[in-house]
């Protein structure tokens, strides 16, 4: 599990503002980067890139305000001077009371995570504990298990892991890096080890190509991921090749932007599509030549 390096920054500029609920963020996160960080390190992150949940109409229990502890010690002293063990909204209460302003449960929590001062056993209305081994399915339809009494981060669930995760590692070791578990057979419940194959995320786009052969087993969807890994080869060779411009005759190589965006037959020679010239092709021409 590369944890070391951290939620791709990009990712989580696109997906932080607009998720609902952390555990779907989580969930999400676990499925396109193939690990699943703690709430905090999100949280953490989140805060230290600015970024910000989009408000959500008529959310009850949104803070008022950004409060980054580290930079309030004033706040910071109040908190563990007055958090002792009280309801959650009377301590709420109180803090509106002393500073003018609500604070959300979020808040409440990050506080007493980053300061090592949550109660593990206290329930107050949290969910009652459940034995290691317990599953449950998370909401895009995969199995999630506990496998330790506790979270290795306060406040996270990082005891409960995708279960195909889970058995995978269990059985041919950890995860690659940069790489998802697929089912092979595509049976999100089919948790057999032999069903369970590593697929570098980088070529799950063209795995999911309708131009794909489909794959019904851990031996067809090694073969597709071979094949994928040609046509990946092969889009990065025709990217980088040069050719002629249609408008202008030079020859050039195309942007990276556009090879990124998928572009890789682009005709038309940056300097001219700058001008606004884009080369239409040679209609009669490239028809018949598509028939023949
Ligand atoms: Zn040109």
């Amino acid at each position: 599990m590369p944890r070391g390096k951290g939620i791709d920054p990009d990712w989580l500029r696109e997906h932080y503002p607009r998720m609902t609920d952390i555990d779907a963020l989580l969930d999400d996160c676990e499925r396109d980067l193939g690990w699943r960080p703690s709430k905090q390190a999100v949280y953490v992150k989140a805060n230290r890139m600015g970024l910000r949940k989009e408000p959500v109409a008529g959310r009850g229990d949104r803070a008022e305000r950004t409060i980054r502890w580290t930079r309030e010690p004033e706040m910071e002293a109040w908190m563990l001077e007055h958090d002792h063990g009280q309801r959650m909204d009377d301590l709420m209460a109180e803090w509106r009371k002393r500073w003018g302003f609500g604070i959300s449960r979020g808040q409440v929590n990050l506080f007493r995570a980053s300061h090592g001062t949550q109660r593990r056993n206290s329930h107050g209305g949290g969910r009652p504990r459940v034995p290691v081994g317990t599953e449950r399915e998370s909401k895009d339809g995969y199995i999630v298990v506990k496998v330790r009494e506790e979270a290795d981060v306060p406040m996270s669930k990082d005891n409960w892991r995708l279960k195909h995760v889970h058995v995978y590692e269990q059985a041919h070791g950890a995860v690659p890096d940069g790489c998802v578990v697929y089912f092979a057979d595509g049976d999100r419940r089919n948790f057999d080890p032999s069903n369970l194959v590593a697929v570098p995320r980088r070529l799950v786009g063209l795995l999911n190509d309708p131009c794909m052969p489909h794959w019904h087993d851990a031996e067809s969807l090694q073969a597709c991921v071979a094949l994928a890994e040609m046509r990946s080869a092969r889009h990065g060779i025709m990217a980088r090749a040069p050719r002629t411009c249609g408008v202008c005759g030079r020859e050039f190589v195309p942007d990276a932007a556009h090879v990124e965006i998928g572009n890789v037959g682009i005709r038309t020679c940056p300097a001219c599509l700058a001008a606004g010239r884009k080369w239409k092709g040679m209609r009669s021409y490239g028809r018949r030549a598509e028939l023949g």
